[in-house]
């Protein structure tokens, strides 16, 4: 869970069949080999849900499955871009003019980002061109991330084509984060299973409401505390201004909000602006129409949902012998949360959940009769920007195997519409390893 600084390591192609098909796939399509091949890994995220961009840390954990590049520099100045699957259309464009297409969600526009935000980053007026080779096999739109994978996993092929190394710090520059290591409790394991919902976060408008909707509470919260509440963005400014606990904060958005939905009109009259500032200074142009928002819901969910992630280091570094139990308590009360009050769950990931917590199996077939058992995970809930995508459970060591089995036959057997993606639907993980750059040995 700490950010690792990427390592070089050298490798036998031919040990690696992925690296080998990757290579043997980049000579048929460019004629030539690649230099070195780096890789960025997709990420779960054990527990706390859209607190991020409120200003509050979160849990993830590195998951096995990556982005992978094939990279070979050229003197061209052009930057060519292949994937492995067909899906995804080949770009090619000069190096010098790397422009961004914000309106379409094109998966080469991730790869520009992250090559032009290293550009950027070392203000460099010239790129040298590359060709690469990618392929992912992080499934997308599920909440693993595999969009930041792409991103990170383009800026870590641009920096070492330009040969620069990084160090720790400038690695801490590049995403303002702090990581600390939290040491999970031995006898449990993170199981992944996918609802097979895709979330489709450039299309929908769910998200960007929702940032909307923190950003007003947090700034009703500072006025009705006195604050100066126009410079106010994130709901954890107000705590921080206040210099009070998440527990304090609760009570103070109980005490401050109201359960009904705010019309803009209200929101306004509050605030004491006028219908058209809150429009062209506060709300930005994809929640310009929403005609209501619910505040006092959202905050309650950020500031509950950031205590937990509190509570669940505490109980890792405190490791009592009950840790798994609560860990798994602190989990299911983050999906409650995330599906009553963030309203960011859908049908199939709270029956998934359902499934993994408490289901009942009735031995192989579930014909309701036979001896019922708990396979149950001692916590389960959505991960990721919700709406579909995956569901993260804990589960003690011990009862993988029959957890995997009965989950697969109660929710991905008995439900057709997950046939296709049910292999790479639902796995235990090990904890990823980091970014890396590889070279041939
Ligand atoms: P998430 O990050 O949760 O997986 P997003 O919707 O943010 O979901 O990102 C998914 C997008 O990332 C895809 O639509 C595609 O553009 C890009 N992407 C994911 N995997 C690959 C891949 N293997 N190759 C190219 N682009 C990919
Ligand atoms: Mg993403």
């Amino acid at each position: 869970m700490a950010a690792e600084e990427p390592t070089t390591r050298r490798v036998q192609v031919a040990e690696h069949p992925r690296l080998l098909k990757l290579k043997e796939m980049f000579n048929s399509k460019f004629g030539s080999t690649p230099k070195f091949y780096v890789r960025a890994p997709g990420r779960v995220n054990i527990i706390g849900e859209h607190i991020d961009y409120c200003g509050y840390s979160v849990l993830p954990m590195a998951v096995e499955q990556d982005m992978l590049i094939a990279v070979e520099p050229v003197k061209t100045h052009t930057l060519q871009l292949a994937n492995t699957n067909p899906l995804y259309p080949d770009f090619s464009t000069s190096a010098n003019n790397i422009h961004i297409d914000k309106t379409k969600p094109l998966w080469h526009n991730y790869f520009l980002c992250g090559f032009k935000g290293i550009q950027e980053h070392f203000g460099l007026s010239k790129s040298t061109g590359m060709n690469c080779l990618v392929d992912g096999n992080i499934p997308p739109g599920s909440g693993l991330s595999s969009s930041s994978a792409l991103v990170c996993c383009a800026g870590l092929a641009t920096l070492a084509v330009l040969g620069m190394s990084l160090s720790k710090a400038k690695l801490i520059e590049f995403s303002p984060l702090r990581a600390t290591d939290v040491r999970l409790p031995s006898g449990a394991v993170f199981v992944i299973a996918n609802s097979c919902v895709e979330a489709n976060k450039a299309a929908s408008s769910h998200f960007n409401v929702r940032v909307m909707e923190c950003r007003l509470a947090a700034k009703v919260l500072a006025k009705h505390k006195g604050l100066r509440w126009d410079k106010v963005l994130r709901l954890e400014e107000v705590q921080t201004k206040l210099g009070i606990s998440l527990q304090e904060m609760l009570l103070v958005t109980e005490d401050a909000l109201h359960a009904e939905p705010y019309s803009r009109e209200e929101i306004c009259r509050y605030l004491g602006i006028s219908l058209e500032e809150l429009r062209t200074q506060i709300l930005t142009p994809n929640t310009q129409d929403e005609l209501t928002f619910k505040l006092y819901q959202r905050a309650k969910h950020v500031y509950s949902e950031a205590a937990r992630v509190l509570q669940f280091k505490q109980v890792c570094e405190e490791a009592p012998h009950n840790a798994i139990q609560l860990l798994g308590e602190l989990m299911n009360q983050s999906h409650r949360s995330c599906r009553d009050m963030y309203e960011c769950s859908c049908p199939e990931l709270d029956q998934l959940v359902d499934i993994c917590r408490l289901a009942i199996s009735t031995g192989l077939h579930f014909c309701g009769h036979r001896d019922q058992w708990k396979f149950g995970a001692k916590g389960s809930r959505l991960t990721g920007a919700g709406w579909g995508g995956c569901t993260v459970s804990l589960v003690p060591a011990d009862m993988l195997s029959s957890f995997l089995t009965n989950v697969y036959e109660a929710y991905y057997r008995r439900n057709s519409r997950s046939l296709a993606l049910e292999k790479h639907s639902l796995f235990a993980t090990k904890p990823g390893g980091g970014a890396l750059v590889f070279l041939e040995a």
